[in-house]
C-alpha cells in the first residue's frame, strides 16, 4: 500500500473498469460513479449472471468493453442490447477479465468478483500498476504474500473497499508502511455486526435456512458474504485480510461485536489513543473514498444521526458460536496455503448450505475437516496456490457426497 505517495489529479477523467459490476458492490460503484461524470469514465463492465441488468449497465455508462462467461453470455448480451452496442466489444473469460484489470487505457480497477475467481483479473491488475480497489478479499486471503510484492514491485496502489480496512486506512497515517511498531500502532481492532445470529439460541442454528442466514439486519450483500457474515467466516476473512494489508500479526487484531454497524474499524496507537471511523453502514462511503483518495467525493450516504443511534454497544466474540472465526485465526497462524485451503472449503461449503445439500451447522466442521487433511498445503507460487485452492475444493465436495450417501 503505498498511501502516502499517491497524489490524484483530480482535473483528470479516470478509466475505470469494475470487475463484478452486477453485483452488489460493482452496483454500488456505478451509482457513485453516476455521480461524477466529470470525474470518472467506465472503461469495462463484467458480469457472470444477470446479463439483462450487464446490458442495462452498458446502456447507461456505454463502456468501451464487457466482460461475460461464454460465447452463450455473449450472444445474450447481444440480443438484450438489440444490436445496438455502438463501440462495445464483448470479450468472454478470465483471458477478457484479465485483458480489461491491464489494458494501457485503464487507471482504476474496482475488484468487486466474488471468490476465488477473481484472484488472476485483480492480480493482473496490481502487476500493470493500476490503482487497485480491493473488494475481492478472497483473493488477498489466497495469494496475500505474492499480491502485496506484485503492488510493491509494479508501483500499484492499494485501496481497501471492504468497510473495516477502508476505516482502518483512514485511521492510519497517511505515510504508513506496514510496519505498525514504526507508527505507535498496537492493534488493529475490527469491529463486527455480529450477523443475523448474534443472539439466536445455540441449540436452533442447526435449522436455520439460506434466507434467514442472508438476512442482514445491517447490510445489504450478496449471498456468499452474507452468509461468511452469518457464520462469522467474514470476519475471519477480514482478519487475514488485515494481516496483508497492514503487517499486523494475528495477537495484533481484535475483533469487537458491535451491532449497529456504526463505527466502521479502529486503530490503537501506544499511547492509548484510539481513531475510529464512523459512517451509516453503505458501501457507497468506502467506495467512494477510495475512487477519490485523498480526496473526498459526494456519496449518496445519508449524513450520520448520532442522535437517532443514540447508543454504541461493543461485545467479545463468542467463538463456541462462531467456529469459523476461529478457523481462521488458526489458518492465519498456521500460515503457508492454509488460508487458501480455508477460502476454497468455505467457498464450496457455503455454496453447498445455500443450495440445499448441507446443514448450516455443517459449514464449520466440513472446513476444519479439510484444513486438517491438507495442514502441510503450500503457497510460494500462483500455480502452487491455485493447485491448493482445486485440490481443498475436490476434498470438500468428496466429503459432502460422503456426508449425502450416509
Ligand atoms: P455479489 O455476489 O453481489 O456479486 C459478485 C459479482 O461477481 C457479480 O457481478 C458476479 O456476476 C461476479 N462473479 C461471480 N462469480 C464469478 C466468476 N466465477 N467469474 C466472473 N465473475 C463472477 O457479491 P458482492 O456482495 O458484490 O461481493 C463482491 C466482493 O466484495 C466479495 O469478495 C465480497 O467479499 C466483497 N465485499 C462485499 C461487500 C458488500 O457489502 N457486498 C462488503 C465488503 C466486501
Ligand atoms: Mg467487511
Amino acid at each position: 500500500m503505498t498511501p502516502g505517495s499517491f497524489q490524484q489529479d483530480m482535473s483528470e477523467i479516470q478509466n475505470i473498469t469494475v470487475l463484478g459490476s452486477t453485483g452488489s458492490i460493482g452496483e454500488s460503484t456505478l451509482d457513485v460513479v453516476a455521480r461524477h461524470p466529470d470525474l470518472y469514465r467506465v472503461f469495462a463492465l463484467t458480469g457472470r449472471t444477470r446479463i439483462e441488468r450487464l446490458a442495462e449497465q452498458c446502456r447507461v455508462f456505454s463502456p468501451r468493453y464487457a466482460v461475460v462467461a461464454d460465447a452463450e453470455a455473449a450472444s445474450q448480451l447481444r440480443s438484450c442490447l438489440n444490436g445496438k452496442c455502438g463501440e462495445l466489444e464483448i470479450l468472454v473469460g478470465e483471458q477478457g477479465l484479465i485483458d480489461v484489470s491491464e489494458a494501457g487505457d485503464v487507471d482504476t480497477v474496482m475488484a468487486a468478483i466474488v471468490g476465488a475467481a477473481g484472484m488472476r483479473p485483480t492480480l493482473a491488475a496490481a502487476r500493470a500498476g493500476k490503482r487497485v480497489l480491493l473488494a475481492n478479499k478472497e483473493a488477498l486471503v489466497m495469494s496475500g504474500a505474492l499480491f502485496m510484492s506484485a503492488v510493491r514491485d509494479h508501483g500499484a496502489t492499494l485501496l481497501p473497499i471492504d468497510s473495516e480496512h477502508n476505516a482502518v486506512f483512514q485511521a492510519l497515517p497517511p505515510s504508513y508502511d506496514r510496519n505498525p511498531g514504526a507508527h505507535g500502532v498496537t492493534r488493529i481492532l475490527l469491529t463486527a455486526s455480529g450477523g443475523p445470529f448474534r443472539d439466536r439460541a445455540p441449540e436452533t442454528l442447526h435449522a436455520v435456512t439460506p434466507e434467514e442466514a442472508c438476512a442482514h439486519p445491517n447490510w445489504s450483500m450478496g449471498r456468499k458474504i452474507s452468509v461468511d457474515s452469518a457464520t462469522m467466516m467474514n470476519k475471519g476473512l477480514e482478519v487475514i485480510e488485515a494481516h496483508w494489508l497492514f503487517g499486523v500479526s494475528a495477537d495484533q487484531i481484535e475483533v469487537v461485536v458491535h451491532k449497529q454497524s456504526v463505527i466502521h474499524s479502529m486503530v490503537a496507537y501506544t499511547d492509548g489513543s484510539v481513531l475510529a471511523q464512523l459512517g451509516n453502514p453503505d458501501m457507497r462511503t468506502p467506495i467512494a473514498h477510495a475512487l477519490a483518495y485523498p480526496a473526498r467525493i459526494e456519496s449518496g450516504v445519508a449524513p450520520l444521526d448520532m442522535f437517532k443511534i443514540a447508543h454504541l454497544d461493543f461485545e467479545a466474540p463468542d467463538f463456541r458460536r462462531f467456529p469459523c472465526l476461529k478457523l481462521a485465526f488458526d489458518a492465519l497462524r498456521a500460515g503457508r496455503g492454509l488460508p487458501a485451503v480455508l477460502n476454497a472449503a468455505n467457498e464450496v461449503a457455503v455454496d453447498a448450505f445455500l443450495t440445499g445439500r448441507i446443514p448450516y451447522l455443517t459449514i464449520p466442521t466440513l472446513i476444519e475437516s479439510v484444513m486438517n487433511k491438507m495442514h502441510d498445503a503450500t503457497d510460494t507460487t500462483l500455480e502452487q496456490i491455485e493447485q491448493v485452492d482445486a485440490e481443498a475444493r475436490v476434498l470438500s465436495q468428496a466429503l459432502i457426497r460422503e456426508r449425502e450417501a450416509a
